[in-house]
């Protein structure tokens, strides 16, 4: 459960940069998941609630990374070719089981263990056999082609810290070191619904004034997609009590309650008045463009995000938003997405001192260089300019106008997905 402070989100200054509004969510809000040990697979997505120490030194002996033959370097002529008697053998798995001798190499395969003494394998291409000997050309390094015990991941080091969402990778160095299982912070309960009297379910009737839902399909699949366990609460109407019971009745089973719609300033914008019945709310003035307003409040002790209704405005303030605050929730080490600097193939204006967000495709150009075009048509509802999108070009607050070739920031969905 969360344990918000009175008022956590109270924010009374003007326009909020987007930066600020991140560290301001970071600073008020602690991590709320709670903890359990599961088995490697499951941990997929999952955020690691400890730091994972290395029990063993990996690889957990010297071995070597080539097929070929393993010396001892200093009965290598520096300058010229040596020829030395080959006496043994050894393959991945087998260890050997008689001591080397002084003068001798030994033929060894990937990943075998340096039999004790050698220290340098010449690669088997490099290598001409003779009878029953080697001969190896000057000029190999000491310690050539062998692998140190502990050069993957030393024992007692920190091999995964705490709040790392793991990856494919993270699962497979967990289990070199021998892990079955890990601590994983449990999914976000995440309850999301939308608001207003003009959605109509997909599937259902559609009154002819009335629009398909979208952006509980949108927001759940984001969600999804940051390993949240979500509850789906549907579409409420536009009515102070019908919110206010809701929220009310989610609020103690849920970590997080993030709704669409309604939270502009108009007459009929119902979730101001029904958030506050039951908790506080606050509208932060967020310099951010297309997405303004965003309500941040709290419902019990629940912390409750209230998104706008437009469907572009509803995936930027989550991505750049919700996400981060999502992730702070979960215990996660705070993300840093990159903006990649790429050519601007359009012309834009804008206001200083906000942030705006252009839906944009990459395009490779003639010279081989990345260009970013503007995808689709502008409008905080054209939700298909971002199925068009394969990413969002972010104009700082600083800058007023973009001309062809500037360069700006890009930021790719499929990072931020
Ligand atoms: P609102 O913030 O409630 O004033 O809504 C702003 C615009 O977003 C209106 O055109 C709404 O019809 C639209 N909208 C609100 N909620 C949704 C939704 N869940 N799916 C698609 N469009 C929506
Ligand atoms: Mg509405």
């Amino acid at each position: 459960m969360a344990q918000l402070s009175d008022d956590c989100f109270a924010f009374g200054g003007p326009l909020l940069r987007v930066d600020d509004a991140v560290a301001l969510v970071r600073e008020r809000l602690a991590p709320v998941a709670g903890v359990g040990e599961l088995p490697l697979l499951a941990g997929l997505g999952k955020v690691l609630a400890a730091d994972v120490v290395a029990p063993i030194d990996v690889p957990a002996f010297d071995n070597s990374a080539v097929d070929g033959y393993a010396v001892r370097f200093d009965d290598l002529h520096p300058e010229a070719d040596t020829t030395l008697p080959v006496q043994g053998r050894v393959a991945a798995g087998q260890r050997l089981g008689v001591p080397v001798a002084p003068g001798v190499a030994v033929r060894i395969f990937t990943g075998a263990p340096m039999p004790p003494g050698l220290d340098t394998v010449m690669m088997q291409e490099d290598a001409v056999l003779g009878d029953g000997t080697v001969t190896l050309r000057p000029g190999l390094k000491r310690g050539a082609n062998a692998r140190a015990a502990g050069e993957d991941v030393a024992r007692g080091s920190v091999a995964l810290p705490a709040g790392r969402v793991l990856r494919p990778q993270d699962i497979g160095l967990a289990a070199s070191l021998g892990l079955t299982s890990l601590p994983l912070r449990q999914a976000l309960r995440v309850a999301v619904f939308s608001t207003g009297d003009e959605l109509a379910e997909p599937g259902g009737e559609r009154a002819p004034q009335a629009i398909y839902d979208s952006n509980r399909f949108t927001l759940q699949g984001l969600l999804a997609k940051l390993g949240c366990a979500v509850t789906d609460l549907g579409i409420l109407r536009d009515s102070r009590d019908a919110i206010g019971a809701a929220l009310a009745a989610a609020a103690p089973s849920h970590d997080l309650i993030l709704t669409s719609g309604g939270v502009s300033t108009g007459e009929e914008d119902h979730v101001k008045a029904a958030v506050e019945a039951h908790g506080s709310l606050h509208f932060w003035r967020l310099a951010i463009k297309p997405g303004r307003p965003v309500a941040l409040g709290q419902v019990g002790n629940t912390p409750f995000v209230g998104l706008p209704g437009n469907p572009v405005a509803v995936m930027v303030t989550f991505l750049r938003l919700v996400r981060p605050l999502v992730r702070r929730l979960q215990g996660a080490e705070p993300e840093a997405v990159p903006a990649f600097p790429v050519r601007a193939a359009f012309a834009y204006r804008k206001k200083k001192d906000r942030r705006e967000y252009v839906r944009a495709r990459l395009v490779r150009a003639t010279d081989g260089t990345w260009e970013a075009h503007k995808s689709g048509r502008e409008g905080a509802g054209i939700l298909s300019s971002l199925v068009e999108a394969d990413g969002l070009v972010e104009l700082g607050e600083e800058v007023t106008r973009v001309a062809p070739g500037d360069t700006i920031d890009y930021l790719s969905l499929g990072l931020l997905i």
